[in-house]
């Protein structure tokens, strides 16, 4: 049997356009997946009544594919908001200790799951994330993932180099693989929601030798990893100090066998060309932050750069310096860093993140055969029915935020619904 949500339906196939339907229609199989979408006209109407399906009228609504975070923190979503000078200043601070207490697995399931909640009422439904060192803690995240049915990959944070005085825990080489290989082995495709990303911190908290043992296991195993990128100046004179050898950040990573077609680097501001050349070749794929980079004041990173070269991206929240867990707000950053149509903006809050992760086949767009991941959207106060679509997105991405979320569905269940 299929259930009819008739509203209006926006899906954003590619960067350049979006597809619009004021009067349309997503059919939904029982079985969760897309079986139907498009124009609600006379046929559609008559074809699904004589089937005597059961039709959801949302027409008052817009129907978007659900949002995909390309980037984003476990055990610093509580932390929001904290003010904080610069990234080093604010991981010394605030995250490095709380990261240090989520290590008991009993305290830190109702936590865990409210992070999962928080994604569905902001519409997001499959998120890149990074948990802690506690291969513990990063255990449990995955057991509330599969219990809940939240669609993600997460990874537990490796550092084996002790860089500065900062209270970040080192840990042997060894323990740090091995730990990772043993959740990987666990989680990575137990069900068709979650897998596993290696994810090396960042570059000044890897030794070389851990890079190599990661960019090995995971170019055999074809597994992902998750790290970040040149987000900060410090950072980079951090990279400049500490492994002199390497002309830049980006080939520090290259040389050390980390980059590749299954590697999501986050942020990448300060690239020099060499650099960008470099992501291109090796496929390798960016989550770009532009909310978390204006909290911080790290920099913007040049999108145009990385569409020049091809580097497939998507948008990340990176909560916790990300203020906001709703992708509506990180696409009107996105535009205040660079302007773009908020068509594109859409496409890579959806379908270009789906892309990026290798996802594509299951989520990103209304297709035929794809889970039914979508968002149940409230038109903005001044805005109706009537507006074209071009001032629809536009309204949605300038105005938008998780208050406009009325449902969320992941594989045609309803896992979030605003009271009142
Ligand atoms: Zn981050």
């Amino acid at each position: 049997m299929l259930t009819i949500f008739r509203a209006r339906i926006c899906n954003f196939p590619n960067p350049e356009n979006a597809q619009d339907f004021p009067d349309g229609f997503l059919a939904v199989s029982d079985t969760g997946k897309i079986s139907d979408y498009g124009k609600w006209d006379k046929n559609k109407q008559k074809q699904y009544r004589q089937k005597q399906c059961k039709i959801i009228d949302y027409s008052n609504y817009v129907i978007v594919p659900a949002f995909i975070d390309m980037h984003l923190h476990l055990p610093q979503f509580h932390l929001r908001g904290h003010y904080g000078v610069s990234l080093l200043d604010w991981l010394k601070e605030y995250i490095i200790p709380a990261e240090n207490t989520l290590t008991v697995p009993e305290k830190t399931e109702s936590f865990i799951r409210t992070f999962f909640q928080e994604m569905w009422r902001s519409g997001t439904t499959t998120a890149l994330i990074f948990s802690s060192n506690s291969m513990h803690f990063t255990d449990q995240a995955f057991k509330v993932a599969r219990k809940i049915g939240f669609r993600a990959i997460i990874g537990k944070v490796m550092t084996d180099n002790k860089f500065s005085s900062m209270k970040m825990p080192v840990e042997k080489t060894e323990k740090s693989i091995r730990e990772s290989i043993e959740l990987y082995n666990k989680w990575h495709g137990c069900d068709d929601l979650l897998y596993y990303a290696f994810s090396p911190r960042f570059g000044p908290a890897a030794t070389e030798k851990l890079l190599r043992q990661v960019g090995d296991f995971a170019y055999k195993n074809n597994a992902y990893i998750h790290t970040h990128l040149a987000e900060t100046t410090g950072e980079i004179e951090l990279i400049r100090n500490l492994f002199p050898r390497y002309k830049t950040y980006t080939e520090f990573y290259y040389k050390n066998n980390i980059l590749g077609p299954k590697t999501i680097v986050a942020h990448a501001i300060y690239l020099k060309e060499s650099e960008y050349k470099l992501l291109a070749k090796t496929h390798t794929k960016v989550a770009h932050c532009p909310s978390s980079n204006f909290f911080l004041h790290s920099g913007l990173a040049n999108t145009q750069k990385m569409e020049d070269y091809g580097i497939q991206m998507g948008l990340g929240s990176d909560v916790g310096a990300g203020p906001s867990f709703s992708l509506f707000t990180i696409m009107r950053d996105a535009y205040y860093v660079r302007n773009i149509p908020p068509a594109q903006a859409f496409y890579y809050a959806t379908l270009g993140a789906a892309r990026a992760l290798g996802l594509d086949d299951r989520i990103g767009s209304f297709n035929k055969g794809k889970d039914a991941d979508f968002v149940v959207v409230k038109y903005p106060y001044w805005c109706n029915k009537d507006v074209s679509r071009t001032r629809l997105l536009s309204q949605l991405m300038f105005r938008g935020d998780d208050h406009l979320t009325i449902e969320t569905y992941t594989r045609g269940k309803k896992v979030y619904q605003k009271i009142g």
